[in-house]
């Protein structure tokens, strides 16, 4: 559980800008409201100077208040009115980094001590030697995560942007290198950030391989956790500008920390597909609150996340994997809604209410069939 309060943070704060971000797009720029369904090809490129600084990118977002710019790095960038001196119009077009360009890059960052490997979507800064074991296996993460969404019927982007994946050498360097962030917790074990889509980590075995059973192994769940955020951000699921429903997106993530769901050809029972840390959760919630009422809850607010980050994973990933499993059409039907309009009145509790009651019915009528659903898992 070491992830929840990181990931809360980092979500949280990119909520809260998405929010803000989207309210401007709302008011003033409606078209950008769809940028994260369009492909690069209808995106042109400026050049923004703000003070000595010179940045190149495709502006998301350009008005009287402030400008967002998508970088050809893939990190996004915002810019408060004052703080942009000009911006210049320097191509019809947008063309992201290559990962060549981004390997030279990241080595000069992070310097002899680090190995930068490429793979088909990702540049990974690991330990020297170990692709084998930190870099190819973001890869096949990736590619069995795709597999599962689009055999439920889900059409997915290609990442536009090679992602950038980052596994320090150990604790220290990880503490070191993510207490830049003013409101790192040094309780977690990884992170990703929708703004730079980085996902961050260290190697908690020092090198060695170890049993399921040692700390690697949960710090392995974190990566899967974060993996997820990871892709399902480069891909189409999440938007990276703009907020969804936590529930979805931490239930989604809590969903393939299971080796059922996140590998299943490896893990075939019905068992290795539950997340136990987040059944016990859930179960424990519906125990406590038996009046109906808490998937409306999750559905119009993510207020529980900071009263008990706990329950609110757990409810989450029951949640998604009850409607993933049960309902996969709908799901994906509640995907597609959601992103036709990603800047949906800024997400508004009534407005997350009626894309759910579109995709799924009534919250009062899927949370009697997913308390029978926990209830018989939690046998
Ligand atoms: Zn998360």
């Amino acid at each position: 559980m070491v992830r929840i309060k990181q990931t809360s943070f980092i979500l949280a704060t990119s909520y809260v800008i998405g929010l803000i971000a989207a309210t401007v797009v709302v008011g003033a720029e409606p078209k950008a409201a769809a940028y994260h369904t369009h492909p690069s090809a209808k995106r042109y490129t400026v050049k923004l100077t703000s003070g000595d600084n010179v940045y190149v990118g495709h502006p998301i977002v350009h008005n009287k208040r402030e400008t967002v710019l998508m970088r050809r790095n893939g990190r996004i960038k915002l810019f408060k009115a004052n703080e942009v001196d000009r911006v210049e119009r320097v191509s019809s077009s947008f063309k992201p980094k290559t990962a060549r360009q981004l390997r030279v890059e990241l080595q000069k960052e992070f310097g002899s001590k680090y190995e930068v490997s490429i793979t088909p979507h990702y540049v990974v800064v690991h330990p020297p030697g170990a692709y084998k074991k930190w870099a190819l296996p973001f890869e096949q993460f990736y590619i069995r995560f795709r597999q599962s969404m689009t055999a439920r019927g889900m059409s997915l982007q290609q990442a536009e942007f090679p992602m950038v994946s980052i596994v320090l050498l150990n604790r220290d360097e990880y503490n070191r290198f993510a207490s830049k962030y003013t409101s790192f917790s040094f309780s977690t074990a990884g992170y990703y950030r929708p703004f730079s889509n980085r996902m961050i980590t260290y190697d908690a075995s020092g090198g060695n391989n170890r049993s399921q059973t040692s700390p690697s192994f949960q710090t392995m769940t974190t990566v899967i956790h974060e993996a997820t955020h990871q892709a399902a951000h480069n891909v189409g699921i999440h938007p990276r500008f703009f907020p969804q429903p936590k529930w979805f997106k931490e239930g989604l993530a809590g969903m393939f920390e299971a080796p059922g769901v996140n590998n299943p050809a490896e893990n075939r029972r019905p068992a290795d597909r539950i997340s136990k840390d987040n059944l016990r959760a859930a179960a424990r919630l519906f125990e406590q609150v038996d009046k109906p009422g808490l998937v409306e809850l999750m559905v119009r607010s993510d207020g529980l996340f900071d009263k008990d980050a706990a329950s609110a994973y757990g409810i989450s990933w029951a949640m998604s994997s009850y409607l993933f499993e049960k309902f996969p059409r709908n799901y994906v039907r509640y995907i597609k809604l959601m992103n036709m309009d990603p800047a949906n009145s800024s997400w508004t509790p009534d407005a997350r209410l009626k894309v759910f009651n579109d995709s799924f019915g009534s919250p009062a009528r899927v949370e009697g069939g997913l308390r029978s659903y926990v209830a018989s898992l939690a046998k």
